[in-house]
């Protein structure tokens, strides 16, 4: 029998380096995948649609919506974001665990949702390191940056909210903690319900 994979769902304010240490962690871990989103914000340059994200206008985000096709969806920034069920059901059904790269609004829906995920915040080690990340970054407006500063802040009040909380001092030590979390995650009792049955079947 196929274990369902573990949903681990991965905050963080923009700009902390979310992208990253995902980017450094996930090569090499055939059994994780990280969703893609769908969004109504403009790719950036060198953001490739279907691969960062399904870049998607408002009335084609409205009607997933209608559909009942996001499994959360949160406005950022001025933004839709949204998860796309059917591809996150499929995928922890079939044994893979899950990572969604989400903000806080969209998380709490996911705690409400499925209580039996893994939430981790990403945090940066100050307010001003991220601001010089977000400017370094070269991508934001100044207005956009303000944005997601206010959004940082608000996001950062509620980081214990979550079940794990990472400092994004070094993208090794940072891969190195999601890399235990997830680990533990898949080996939590809750999860691992069905075990029990399993190896008490011919008891
Ligand atoms: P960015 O515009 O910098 O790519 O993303 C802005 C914020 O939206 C980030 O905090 C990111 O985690 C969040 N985000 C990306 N995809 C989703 C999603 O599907 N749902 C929700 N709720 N937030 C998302």
């Amino acid at each position: 029998m196929t274990r369902r994979g573990a949903l681990i769902v991965v905050s963080g304010p923009s700009g902390v380096g979310k992208d990253s240490v995902l980017k450094a962690f996930m090569p090499g871990r055939r059994d994780i995948m990280l969703s893609i989103s769908a969004t109504t914000r403009p790719p950036r340059v060198n953001e490739i649609d279907g691969e960062h994200y399904h870049f998607i206008s408002q009335d084609a985000f409205k009607d997933m919506i209608a559909k009942d096709e996001m499994l959360e969806y949160a406005e950022y920034a001025g933004n839709y974001y949204g998860t796309p069920r059917q591809w996150v059901e499929e995928n922890l059904r079939r044994g893979m665990h899950v990572i969604l790269e989400i903000e806080l609004v969209g998380a709490l829906k996911i705690r409400a949702l499925m209580p039996e995920a893994v939430f981790v915040f990403l945090m940066p080690p100050s307010l001003s390191t991220l601001r010089d990340r977000l400017i370094g970054r070269g991508t934001e407006t100044p207005s956009s940056i303000s944005a997601r500063m206010e959004a940082a802040k608000k996001e950062i009040l509620q980081a214990s909210a979550y079940d794990y909380i990472i400092v994004n001092h070094t993208l090794p030590d940072s891969c190195e903690k999601l890399s235990a979390i997830i680990g533990a995650a898949a080996q939590r009792a809750s999860h691992l319900k069905d075990i029990i049955q399993e190896v008490t079947k011919d008891a």
